[in-house]
């Protein structure tokens, strides 16, 4: 190790993941930590009110726009993936879905080698990032900093979506975080209590006035340094300045599913052959950036004859929701988009559910390729394939940091997602078309005509599939032939943790920042016990 260190742990990236080590890695004033941001500070009130997330999305300052190449598997489509860049990272731009997964994800993790992260190990995790604002729980934990519960508004569509899936044969459940995602149930939200729970506003607030932790915004890292085998430090640069190295015991990489198999290839991790071709010297030959998943989502939306959080929509109605939320943290603004969710299967032969509902009470228009409310009140319903088949990859543009990585992803590339979402969708026309709902459905908004053909169903699920913003896996932990060992650490290196997104061997049912920063607390755990 270089005789001057820095600090003991420095953290690339401060989001889900990485604010939640800083926090926890700090409780110990014996650590000093660094922990280093790309994106600035944020959390004006877009950040703070729940439906401001809409204004963060795809924003110019505060969202990373990852370019995708185009996908031939949904016609040529280019779309841009989202990530949240500022501190909290993408739990302070998401949907604020408070969801975990399904008991099957963890154990199939285990059969994928990453020994000892099946469900029973990750429960307690998960409890002790939350503090559950409904009732004791033994599946809720109520001494975390994160307030996770039901938001504090509830459009009346939902009732009725509710009561629709009732009809169809769907339980009505209250509670959906043990293990077990079938039936549909009222979200919890990480904006219980009418504000954003992101990791920045919980974990961070209650660590930042600590001396031994030190929070760098605006420091893009670069790569991370080694000295014969072992990582010893980070390179990053910050506007206007010139590039400076920072020295640490140990460097854990925390820039999720996208930033960090890119900051582990520039340092030389990743395929031989690939890092080469980019004049990367090749520290070690690791699957960097291969297996990427992602949820695929079809979205379809109907236009109904009841208000919807859409429309009617103007400034007045913004004020008078706006100065609800100030004085009450109360009412639309203080909800998160999707309300309620499920989980069902796509073929009665199927073991457990495959596909996840989402249902939105409001109808978005994105023709500026931004979401905007549309003029029409409506509903938005979405069917996600809750464990894609479907594989991408992530890989260096060029060694220069300033360059995005090249993000290619099939999203609809294996066959049986496709079949799964045209069972979903075909389910979901049966749920519009069902009393309650059906009263209140005027028209079709997307898809404006249903197709009356198998090939008419699979050009329009290819047509309106995108994606759940969730992608994992590129950096997965494992057996021999991952890149990281189950304990976290680049296999065959000293000093050198991945502790984010891009860990999951198998993308978990459910959206995924409740499982990222129950991936971080015990990692920070595993950290402390091994320093
Ligand atoms: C639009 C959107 C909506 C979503 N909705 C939901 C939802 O409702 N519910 C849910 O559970 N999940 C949702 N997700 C997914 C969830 O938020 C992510 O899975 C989770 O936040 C990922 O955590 P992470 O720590 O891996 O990465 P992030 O939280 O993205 O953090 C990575 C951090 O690293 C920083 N970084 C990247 N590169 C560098 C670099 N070179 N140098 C320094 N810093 C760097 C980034 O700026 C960022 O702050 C959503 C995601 C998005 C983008």
């Amino acid at each position: 190790l270089p005789d001057t260190l820095n600090a003991d742990y420095v953290i690339i990236g401060a989001g889900s993941a990485g604010a939640v080590l800083a926090a926890r890695l700090s409780e110990n004033p014996a650590n000093r930590v660094i922990l280093l941001e790309a994106g600035r500070a944020g959390g004006g009130l877009f950040v703070t009110m729940p439906a401001g997330s809409f204004k963060l999305m795809l924003h110019k300052e505060y969202d990373w726009k990852y370019p995708v190449e185009p996908d031939a598997s949904l016609g040529g489509r280019e779309m841009v993936w989202s990530g949240g860049k500022l501190l909290g990272g993408s739990s302070s731009t998401n949907g604020m879905v408070y969801i975990r997964g399904q008991r099957q994800d963890y154990e199939r993790w285990v059969s994928a080698g990453a020994t000892g992260w099946d469900w029973d190990s990750m429960l307690p995790y998960f409890k002790r990032s939350e503090n559950f604002t409904g009732p004791a729980s033994q599946f809720h934990g109520q001494n975390g900093p994160m307030k996770v519960g039901h938001a504090n508004d509830r459009h009346p569509t939902s009732e009725l979506f509710l009561k629709t899936a009732a009809n169809l044969g769907l339980e009505v459940r209250d509670e959906y975080c043990d293990g077990d995602q079938s039936g549909v149930y009222e979200l919890f939200t990480t904006a219980a209590g009418g504000t954003r729970q992101s990791t920045a506003r919980t974990f961070l607030r209650d660590a930042r006035g600590r001396s031994n932790l030190e929070i760098i915004t605006q420091a893009m890292v670069d790569k991370v340094l080694f000295e014969n085998g072992r990582a010893v430090g980070v390179r990053f640069s910050r506007p206007g300045a010139p590039p400076t190295e920072l020295y640490a015991r140990h460097v854990v990489v925390s820039a999720g599913a996208i930033g960090s198999p890119a900051i582990l290839m520039r340092s030389g991790i990743g395929p031989a052959q690939h890092l080469r071709d980019h004049g990367v010297e090749v520290v070690a030959d690791r699957p960097v950036g291969r297996n990427l998943q992602e949820h695929c989502g079809y979205t379809m939306s109907k236009f109904v004859n009841i208000p919807t959080y859409n429309s009617p929509f103007g400034p007045l109605v913004i004020a008078r929701n706006f100065a609800r939320w100030l004085l009450t943290r109360k009412g639309p603004m203080s909800s998160a988009a999707v309300q309620v969710m499920g989980g069902f299967r796509s073929d009665p032969s199927v073991p457990h559910p495959d596909l996840a509902l989402n249902f939105m009470p409001l109808a978005i228009d994105m023709a500026n390729n931004r979401p905007e409310m549309h003029e029409r009140p409506g509903v938005t319903l979405g069917i996600t394939c809750m464990r894609p088949e479907s594989r991408g990859e992530i890989r260096l543009r060029s060694a220069a940091m300033q360059d995005k990585p090249i993000i290619d992803h099939q999203l609809l590339g294996a066959e049986e997602d496709v079949r799964r979402l045209i069972a979903g969708a075909k389910f979901a026309e049966q749920l519009f078309a069902t009393e309650p709902l059906k009263n209140h459905v005027v028209d079709n908004y997307f898809p404006a005509t249903l197709p009356d053909s198998e090939e008419g169903w699979e050009d329009t699920v290819r047509m309106f599939t995108g994606f759940g913003y969730h992608p994992v896996g590129t950096c997965r932990m494992g057996g021999d032939d991952a890149v990281l060992a189950p304990d976290l650490k680049v296999r065959g290196l000293q000093g050198l943790s991945v502790i984010d997104a891009s860990v999951m061997p198998y993308l978990v049912s459910g959206n995924t920042n409740a499982a990222v920063i129950a991936i971080a607390e015990r990692g920070a755990e595993i950290l402390a016990a091994t320093r």
